[in-house]
């Protein structure tokens, strides 16, 4: 590391800088100084909820995975919680366009699937039609 006072290299972890005897304080200097300064601004330093302390806001799952399902729902509680609970809204969120995404996959998966089973069940009657009809004509 190197003194900030007079920019000479120092032992790591120094106390004191041993070419100007000024006091190294680290990183701990200044995070303390960026704590101050935010301080200063207004916020509250400690995190302190500015309200609805009883509803913890946190990504949950759960709602994710119930947006998953209903994904119309998601989007309504991404609405209802995107100011006051923004964590919890984006797992709405993110669970919601998830499930529009799987379930538009899926339903064009399930068209091909359908569309190439139907076909091939046309076909194969189509051509077990055309071979009685052969047979019949032999
Ligand atoms: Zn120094």
């Amino acid at each position: 590391m190197y003194c900030k006072y007079c920019g000479k290299e120092i032992e790591e972890g120094s106390a004191f800088c041993p070419h100007c005897g000024k006091e190294q304080q680290g990183n701990a200097g200044t995070d303390a100084g960026a704590g101050t300064g935010a301080g200063a601004n207004g916020a509250p330093p400690y995190g302190a909820p500015p309200q609805a302390p009883a509803e913890q806001d946190a990504p949950s799952g759960g709602f994710a995975v119930l947006c998953f399902f209903f994904p119309l729902i998601g989007l309504i509680l991404y609405l209802i919680w995107k100011d006051t609970l923004p964590l919890r809204a984006r797992s709405c969120g993110k669970g919601a366009l998830i499930g529009v995404i799987v379930a538009v996959a899926l339903s064009i998966f399930g068209t091909v699937i359908v569309g190439v089973l139907f076909g091939s069940v046309m076909g194969g009657m189509y051509g077990h039609g055309h071979m009685a009809l052969l047979m019949l004509l032999a």
